[in-house]
């Protein structure tokens, strides 16, 4: 399959998977970017030869721009050089930035009329309403490259209306700290929340699935991706990873979608969509046996996915409190300035005070940014 694709935060764990299906299946690579990682984005432009790069870290695309002269590509710089390779014309822009930062671009993407392949996550929870609607305008595919997501896109492939769809069960794998009581996460330290039992990922990521907050962040991705209520959403505990997530129709039939936990699987099939190809990731075996269990989180240990199913009932700018106010609070227990259940601690006070309002344009979204960080930032003082 002959296909031009973008790749956004392509020196991270899915951007550099991304770059993997691309080599497999011989993609051409239009456009790359990186927040500050010069190293790595240089190998990947002097393999995949892109026409455009852009670094959000001005400091790195000068330095970039000296290292690859004369080479082709042209290295713009900012979010509006991310923006811009975003907005160049492609078959697929994969998003895989962390964070908030990742909002504008697929905005920009969207605007072009580029299929958008979505990991960032975050941007369907600070402004899902903004998001869903402009897609829809610009008859914009949005492809879940997140792998609970990607299974239920793949169920529900054979749905024949959403309307049928009687709920949604996310799987969790429960992260470092499954079965811990509370007064035993007080002290957990960075290192111990790094360590996850099934995925390798960014490090942000992580940490969410540690607080169990990444659950709550993607219930809100699967209201805005599926068009269900809150309420539809459920979440089980499924340490193995195997079971990605489940559908349950109306008339009780519930689907699911299995395989080794390999995020290569969910991004090629995004990438590949609507065909399927051969796939790097290994085969699911299981005659060997292994019990596949379920059970309810522990939601009063685990805050964070009550919290984010509290902010996307009320709607709104909520949704977007809880996201920003949970990347600066992640932020500063990766530097160690707070321990790991002050997290969830500082999300619920920012969703106590900070001012919401029902409907949104992005300026909202971006100001209630500014002011969430604020807010948690002085938390500390
Ligand atoms: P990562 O930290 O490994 O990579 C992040 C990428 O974003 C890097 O290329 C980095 O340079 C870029 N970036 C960072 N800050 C930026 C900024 N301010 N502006 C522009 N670019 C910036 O993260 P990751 O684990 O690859 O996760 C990326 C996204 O995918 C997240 O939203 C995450 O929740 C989601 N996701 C990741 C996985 C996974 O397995 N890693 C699984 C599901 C969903
Ligand atoms: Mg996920």
């Amino acid at each position: 399959m002959a296909k031009t694709i973008t790749i956004l935060g392509s020196t991270g764990s899915i951007g550099v998977q991304a770059l993997e299906v691309a080599r497999l299946r011989g993609f051409d690579v239009l456009a790359l970017t990186a927040h500050s990682n010069t190293r790595i984005i240089k190998e990947q432009i002097l393999e995949f030869k892109p026409k455009y790069v852009a670094m959000s870290d001005p400091a790195a695309a000068l330095e970039l721009k000296a290292a690859i002269s004369g080479s082709g590509t042209e290295v713009l710089c900012g979010t509006e050089g991310i923006c811009e390779c975003a907005a160049q014309k492609a078959d697929t822009v994969l998003n895989g930035i962390v964070g908030m930062a990742g909002l504008e671009p697929t905005l920009s993407a969207i605007e072009a009329g580029n299929e958008v392949a979505l990991a960032n996550k975050e941007t369907l929870v600070a402004a899902g309403a903004l998001v869903m609607k402009r897609a829809a305008e610009k008859k914009v595919k949005i492809l879940p490259v997140d792998s609970e997501h990607s299974a239920i896109f793949q169920v529900l492939e054979g749905c024949n209306s959403y309307k049928e769809i009687k709920r949604l069960i996310l799987t969790a794998s429960g992260g470092p700290f499954f079965g811990k009581t509370k007064e035993e996460l007080r002290n957990v330290t960075l290192e111990q929340a790094l360590n996850h039992p099934n995925w390798s990922m960014g490090a942000k990521i992580t940490v969410d699935s540690a607080t169990m907050i990444n659950k709550g962040l993607e219930l809100i991705e699967a209201v805005w991706l599926f068009n269900v209520r809150p309420e539809q959403v459920d979440i089980l505990v499924h340490r193995q990873s195997i079971v990605h997530s489940m559908v349950e129709y109306v008339d009780n039939s519930v689907l699911a979608q299995l395989g080794v936990p390999d995020m290569r699987l969910p991004i090629q099939y995004a990438l590949t969509y609507p065909e399927r190809t051969e796939c790097p990731a290994p085969e699911l075996d299981l005659s060997l046996g292994e019990a596949l269990t379920f059970v309810k989180p522990d939601e009063d240990t685990f805050r964070g996915i009550a919290l984010c199913r509290e902010a996307i009932s009320k709607g709104g700018l909520y949704p977007a409190i809880a996201n920003s106010a949970n990347e600066a609070a992640n932020l500063l227990f990766r530097e160690k300035k707070i321990g790991f259940l002050q997290i969830a601690e500082f999300v619920e006070k920012a969703l106590g005070k900070i001012p919401s309002k029902q409907s949104y344009n992005l300026e909202d979204v971006l100001e209630t940014d500014r002011v969430t960080r604020r807010f948690v930032s002085e938390l500390t003082r």
